[in-house]
Order: structure tokens, then sequence, then C-alpha cells
């Protein structure tokens, strides 16, 4: 029996069945590679869907937690630790600086916390607990698994069979400000949006949509809450996705990219509404411990100390070139190609299990995303000759698959 056999049963016999598994089981990664336990060599992609934005393995990352094991690896929250708060005043920086952090484990957490932020302020508001509660997010967006993400998750099969669901969530259309304008009433106590709708299928929020999503907010005194907990901590060139549109929300949730591989999620609410929060009004055990916290902070500093944003907008702006250029050669097959900087959608003219499966049997892992999405979410740290060997094995496989299309189908 190898390894990859052994590795199979074990996970039929013993792991929870909640994810359609491929049958390959990843050993090792170093920069944007990936080898299974057969010894095939991939290229990384999907890196984690947007965790492992140094890619693995970073040698800073790998010493920075070697480091930090040594030292101190977890004390409770009800004591202070001095990774925790150089990491918050890092964020916080990055955010602008008036505003205060709260750690958290994963983007669900971080959207909970945003949740129960939307609550202390609709209370505060309103002078009454359960009078104005709600939050108008977007249709088809994804903010996680738990049952306040779950509520803010229009999409069915996320939400089919947990009924009943958190009340008191409305959903409105992206990019269409008359419709969030609408859907705002005397009940509620915030907005909620992805910058860029990751698992909906890269999705952008169209800069004027988003500065006319601020002067309403403000307006109508509910608070502005981002969840950049995807193509936040510099993925799409700039550290925070929000920043492209030149506007200042009220709260922001953040999670995969910031651990780059460690699991960290984290909100930062501006000073005006960070004192809602009390002692006592939230908390968690995990959240900022000293050995998470120092790899979170030397992701932000190689971000930093390694010009990775402009990696990405230089990078970026030249595979949606090349994307744009096969999207007029394969008009059958690619419909749209959406995002920004390493947040890549391709719209394809099928649902996309297929091909993924064909590019990872060509060495290319990445991940599907909404009905006919595919993308592209590779590490900060990708190179120009990553993105030509990506497309390389893209075009071969795109080729054979479109020859199986009719020629009359159309977006
Ligand atoms: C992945 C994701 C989440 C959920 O994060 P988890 O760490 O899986 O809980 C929430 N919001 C967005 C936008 C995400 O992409």
């Amino acid at each position: 029996m190898n390894a990859n056999t052994n590795t199979e049963q074990l996970y039929k016999d013993n792991v929870l069945g909640n994810y359609g598994l491929p049958p390959i089981t990843f050993a090792r990664g170093r920069g944007l590679r990936l080898w299974d336990d057969s010894g095939k060599e991939y290229l990384d992609f999907c890196s984690a869907i947007a965790v492992t934005s140094l890619g693995h393995c970073h040698p800073k990352l790998v010493a920075a937690i070697e480091e930090q094991v040594n030292e101190l690896i977890c004390v409770s929250n009800l004591y202070r630790n001095d990774v925790q708060a150089r990491l918050a005043a890092k964020l916080n920086g990055k955010a602008g600086g008036n505003g205060k952090v709260f750690f958290c484990n994963s983007g669900t957490e971080a959207n909970e916390a945003l949740i129960k932020l939307a609550r202390l302020h609709g209370c505060q508001k309103s002078g009454q607990d359960g009078k104005q509660y709600k939050i108008v997010c977007a249709k088809n967006a994804f903010h996680g698994r738990t049952f306040g993400g779950m509520s803010a998750t229009p999409k069915e099969n996320v939400r089919q069979g947990f009924s009943p669901l958190v009340e008191g969530f409305a959903f409105a259309e992206l990019n269409d400000i008359d419709s969030f304008a609408a859907a705002i009433d005397a009940n509620t106590a915030a907005v909620f949006i992805e910058t860029i709708q990751g698992e909906g299928g890269v999705y952008p929020a169209e800069k004027p949509f988003l500065k006319d999503l601020r002067s309403l907010c403000s307006e109508r005194e509910v608070l502005l809450m981002i969840d950049e907990v995807q193509c936040g901590l510099g993925r799409t060139g700039r550290f925070f996705a929000f920043e492209h549109a030149g506007i200042e929300p009220d709260a922001i949730g953040m999670a995969k990219g910031l651990g780059g591989g460690v699991p960290i999620g984290g909100v930062w609410v501006s000073d005006q509404y960070a004192k809602l929060f009390k002692p006592g009004s939230h908390g968690t055990t995990f959240g900022g411990t000293p050995l998470i916290s120092a790899a979170a902070l030397t992701v932000i500093e190689t971000i930093e100390d390694e010009g990775l944003l402009e990696n990405v907008i230089d990078n970026g702006a030249y595979v949606m070139q090349r994307l744009a250029e096969l999207k007029s050669k394969n008009p059958n097959y690619i419909f749209d190609v959406r995002g920004l900087g390493f947040m890549i959608g391709i719209q394809i003219a099928e649902s996309p299990a297929e091909v993924v499966t064909q590019l990872r049997d060509n060495g290319l892992i990445v991940p599907p995303a909404g009905s006919n999405v595919i993308r592209f979410l590779p590490a900060l740290t990708a190179t120009k000759d990553d993105f030509d060997e990506a497309l390389g094995i893209f075009e071969s496989v795109i080729k054979n698959r479109s020859a199986t299309l009719p020629e009359t189908q159309s977006a």
C-alpha cells in the first residue's frame, strides 16, 4: 500500500465527508510549488484559497514561527502579550490609524464580531436592544459558515438544512446604490459587503458604488462594514481592496491571507464605534496569541519589505492583459475576466469541476468560484514566469475543452 492509498483510506474511515475531495494528497510546499505524496509537482494558484500569501514555507515566516515557538506560544487574552500589541498597531496603521483591532481565528469569526458590532451600534442608537438590528448585505455574497456568516450569505447550498437562521439580514443588488438605499430602513444598523465577492465568482464592487455607499451609510447613520477576508491583505495590490475606491469604512473584517497559513482572523473598528465593545462583551480563547501574532506580523512586514504590493500591481496588470488576449482568442470558452491584482476570476462556458481537474492533472492548482468561474489566487510573491507557466497550462487545457463545446454558446 503506498502512502496515498493509506491516506485515502484514513480519510474515508475517519474524516467527516463535508468536502468533495479529489484523489490527491499534498505532502510538501515551497514558494509557489506544491508536491503530492507521489512526488508530482504543481504550480499553486489556489494558495489555500488566498491564505498562503507569501507562498509555502517562506523563510522569514518559518524563522518567525520558529523563534516565537521557543519563546511563548500561548497566553490568555485575560493578559497582555507584546506580539499581539505590535500586530494590532501594525494593522491599525494600515487601516488609517484611528481605530482598534480585535483578533479571532477565522474569517467567519471576524464577521461574527462585525455582526455583533452592528447589533451594539443599533442598540445604542435606538436605545433599545433588538429594535435596530438589521444588516443589509449583497446578493451573491459569501461571509462564512457560522450562523451569523451563513445568515449573511444568501446562497442556498450554504444554508440548506440549517434553518432557522439568524434574523435580520436583507439583500440588495451589488453595484446598485438605489437597491441598497431601498433596503435600508428604520431597523437597519449596518451595511456589510465584500469589496470583491470571492466565492460568489469574483464580482468587484465598483468604485463609484463604494463611494455612494459610504455617503449613504453616513447619511442614514448605519455602519459601513467591509469583508476583506479574501480580497484584503495585499491581494489586490493595496493593503485593503477598498483603498482603490478611496473610502473609509467603519469596520473591516479580515482573515485568510493575514497569517500566511496559520489560522487568524481580525476586525478593525474605527474609534467612534470601537468603544461599543466593553470588557466582557466579546472574546475568544485563541485570538491573537503570541505564536499566531508573530506569524501575522511577519507576513505584513514581508509584504512591505519585499515590495509585494508593487509586485501584485505589476504582474496583476500583466496577467489581466494576457487573459484579455486569451479571451479574444477563445470567445466561445472565456466569457469574462474580472478582478484586481492577484484576485482574478475567469468566467467560462461550463461549470468549473472538469476543467479544474484537468488543470490539476496538468500541474496547475486553481479554485473554482460561483457556478462558472475559476480563480487565479497565487501567492503575492508570484513572478511573471509563474504567470507565464500557469497561462501556458491554462491555454492548452482550454483549447481541448472548448473543442468539446457547441460553437453557438455565449454569455
Ligand atoms: C473565506 C471567506 C470567509 C470565511 O472565512 P473562514 O476563515 O473560512 O471562516 C468569509 N468571508 C469571505 C469574503 C471569505 O472569502
